[in-house]
């Protein structure tokens, strides 16, 4: 590896000397595949190409880390944070889960989040003990929960949008408390203006079951996301150079094909106009006592309170320390983009620029980002080992003929 990094760190040597000389050097570094991107798309097609197909692949990221926004670090005071906002890992997946399980032992941790709606911190999702708190109830079943939605549900015919998902579940007045201020905050749009995808990812229940996700497989990274990228990329065959801008190094390197799991727009030079990203500005403070709020992530969808979530580490990696760190989460417009925005029109946009990535053989687009999916962490992995099957299917055929 480190004569790789070596090679890897004349190429950005002589790409800046020739870029302020003009002179063209006489040898390029040779890589199988470019990857752009060190986040869950990237570091799982970098393990896969170097470890099963045994390529020398090359991964940049512009940001100075690897694992993209699941990049996990121990903040000043010690306190393990996610500098991007919460990361709770959870999947369906047996085939996902078994392949990051080579690269982390893993922390069990059910997610529970409560909302701060008319005074009170009641569960989100919606189950019988939220209706019991708000509505001064005593609802003892499945079934006497199950009627009291039913009686305030609005039944709508074509369940297109975010609004229609939820007042059909549960009714206006409930949309109202928990998802229509929370939703106008993170998108900076009305749910009736989101797809119902949107809202449908949190569920409405008629038991106590208080926990955020259903999966099969609920669970964090023992010692953290950055140490499971890092043992993914940890391979003789794999280079990391971070700090590196795609543009700035793709004409210094041969590389026969290219990973892209960036923003897709970008890499098109916003030909067709900017696709539409939600972003979010964090601010992360350490406060001096051992536990800041009761769970790990506390929703705050009242429109007059600017920030979405603040999220305590503590309760997700189970450290252990006098302080706690906590993260508030303020939606924006600005900023790097995080959330591909899910409706129609947005959508519409993303065809055409597909189309353009269907016509390039040589790169393949994968992630959040590039496939311009609101995508969860195992629905990336999932994606990437998929695409991995389809280059190596793909290299098969062609080394047949
Ligand atoms: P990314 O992680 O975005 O990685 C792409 C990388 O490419 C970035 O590091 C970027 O710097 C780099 N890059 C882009 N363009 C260039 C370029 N031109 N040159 C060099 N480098 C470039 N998922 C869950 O399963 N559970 C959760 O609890 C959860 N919480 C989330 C909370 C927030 C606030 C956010 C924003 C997302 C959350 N997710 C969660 C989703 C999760 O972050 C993504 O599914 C996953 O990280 C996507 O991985 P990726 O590799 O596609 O993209
Ligand atoms: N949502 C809401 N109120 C809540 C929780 C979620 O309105 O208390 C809506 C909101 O539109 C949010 C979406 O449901 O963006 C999906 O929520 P999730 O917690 O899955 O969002 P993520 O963790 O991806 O930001």
């Amino acid at each position: 590896q480190s004569w790789d990094r070596t090679q890897a760190a004349m190429a950005n040597e002589i790409a800046r000397a020739c870029s302020t000389t003009g002179r063209i050097p006489r040898a390029k570094p040779k890589y199988d595949t470019l990857i752009v991107g060190a986040g869950f798309a990237g570091a799982v097609l970098a393990e896969r190409l170097a470890a099963d197909a045994g390529q020398r692949v090359l991964v940049v990221d512009r940001r100075p880390h690897v694992g993209g926004n699941a990049y996990d670090e121990h903040d000043a005071a010690g306190v393990l944070i996610h500098r991007y906002g919460p990361h709770i890992f959870h999947t369906n997946s047996a085939e996902v889960f078994d392949y990051l399980s080579r690269f982390t032992e893993w922390r069990n941790y059910e997610h529970r989040v409560l909302a701060d709606v008319d005074d009170k911190l009641v569960p989100i999702p919606i189950n019988r003990t939220t209706v019991n708190a708000l509505y001064g109830l005593s609802l003892d079943s499945d079934a006497a929960a199950e009627a009291f939605l039913a009686s305030r549900a609005e039944p709508v015919a074509d369940i297109r949008t975010s609004e229609d998902v939820v007042v059909s579940a549960v009714g206006r007045e409930l949309y109202e408390k928990f998802f229509r201020g929370y939703t106008r905050k993170q998108w900076g749009l009305d749910p009736s203006e989101l797809d119902r995808a949107v809202t449908a990812r949190v569920p409405t229940r008629t038991s106590t079951d208080d926990r955020y996700f259903n999966d099969r497989f609920q669970a964090m990274p023992a010692a953290g996301y950055t140490k499971m990228f890092e043992r993914m990329l940890d391979h003789p065959n794999i280079t990391v150079e971070t700090g590196v801008e795609y543009r700035d190094v793709i004409g210094w390197v041969d590389a026969d094909h290219i990973v892209f799991t960036g923003p897709i727009d970008e890499y098109f030079d916003f030909r067709f106009g900017k696709l539409p990203y939600r972003s979010l500005e964090f601010r992360h403070e350490t406060h001096d006592v051992a536990e800041f709020q009761p769970v790990a992530v506390v929703n705050y969808p009242n429109e007059a309170v600017p920030y979405t979530r603040i999220t305590e580490y503590k309760h997700l990696t189970g450290q252990v320390h006098d302080k706690t760190s906590v993260t508030y989460e303020f939606p924006s417009a600005e900023g790097d983009p995080y959330y591909p925005i899910p409706r129609p029109e947005n959508q519409a946009l993303f065809k055409r620029y597909e189309a353009l990535a269907d016509a390039q053989p040589n790169v393949t687009f994968v992630g959040r980002l590039a496939t311009y999916r609101y995508y969860n962490m195992d629905q990336v992995v999932g994606q990437a080992l998929a695409t991995y099957r389809r280059m190596r299917a793909k290299a098969d055929t062609l080394a047949l003929t």
